[in-house]
């Protein structure tokens, strides 16, 4: 059963309550923390109650299901236009498809993803301010931090030779990307402080490519934390949190 707004609203008050009072443990500001409501496996009706609760931000794991609700504009209540953010691996012949509804994708793991990704957003349509056509996507890379084989991701001992590689590449190879920081599932051990050591690792490797500039000036996001670790990946700097079960309740997968 889905909830109704009024228990939305209720289950959104709880979870504010927790961003709270990790962001005042953390010495940080409620607004360095962005939320993002991840809709998946929930209905269109859904997204609706959390675009009058105030929801600005949704994500989706799958690229159809995001062209489903996302592909019509839509309208937040604060007037911005609805960001719909891919949080699930994209199969390389889906790239383009996740490139048009989205505004960000946060599990890019592979070179040839950014390859075609900044060939695709070129031929978008979109005027640029700097003169360009195209689309500009914001992208995220997604790091196994956890470690854990079933989970996608660059692989920790190759995620810095990775982003070099980007580095090497310069600037102007890309200039329909928008590099933003890395993603990463905690540990799925059900117990919130085993992830805690690998939000941290997202964070030192995030400050380090953020200070070479450059392809990384934008480098600034750290996508972590669900349900049961948003705490843990708050204290330890995330400032994009993504978050389904706790406002929209359980998903059904039958
Ligand atoms: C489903 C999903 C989430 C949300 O998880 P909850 O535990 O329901 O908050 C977050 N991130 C990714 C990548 C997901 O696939």
């Amino acid at each position: 059963m889905e909830f109704t707004r009024e228990q939305m609203a209720a289950h959104l008050a709880t979870l504010e309550n927790r961003i709270g009072e990790a962001c005042k443990i953390a010495g940080r500001s409620r607004d360095s923390v962005k939320l993002v409501w991840v809709s998946k496996f929930h209905p269109a009706e859904a997204v609706e109650n959390a675009i009058a609760l105030g929801a600005t931000d949704f994500g989706e794991n799958r690229v159809q299901e995001a062209e489903l609700k996302f592909s019509q504009p839509l309208m937040a209540k604060n007037g911005e236009r609805v960001r719909c953010h891919v949080i699930g691996p994209v199969q390389s012949n889906k790239l383009k498809k996740a490139a048009i509804v989205a505004d960000c994708i946060h599990s890019i793991a592979s070179m040839e993803a950014v390859e075609k990704l900044e060939r695709v957003c070129a031929a978008l349509p979109g005027n640029n301010a700097d003169g360009t056509q195209g689309k500009v996507l914001s992208i995220l890379f997604q790091v196994n931090a956890g470690e854990e084989e079933t989970k996608s991701g660059l692989d920790v001992h190759e995620a810095e030779a990775f982003l070099a590689g980007l580095e090497s590449r310069g600037a102007s190879a890309f200039p329909h990307l928008r590099f933003c920081g890395l993603m990463t599932i905690g540990k799925n051990t059900g117990v919130a402080e085993d992830s805690r050591e690998c939000f941290a690792f997202l964070r030192n490797l995030r400050d380090k490519f953020l200070a070479k500039g450059g392809v990384f000036k934008d480098f600034t996001q750290l996508s972590m934390g669900m349900t049961l670790d948003l705490e843990v990946a708050i204290e330890e700097g995330s400032t994009m949190i993504r978050v389904g079960t706790a406002l929209f309740g359980e998903r059904d997968y039958t």
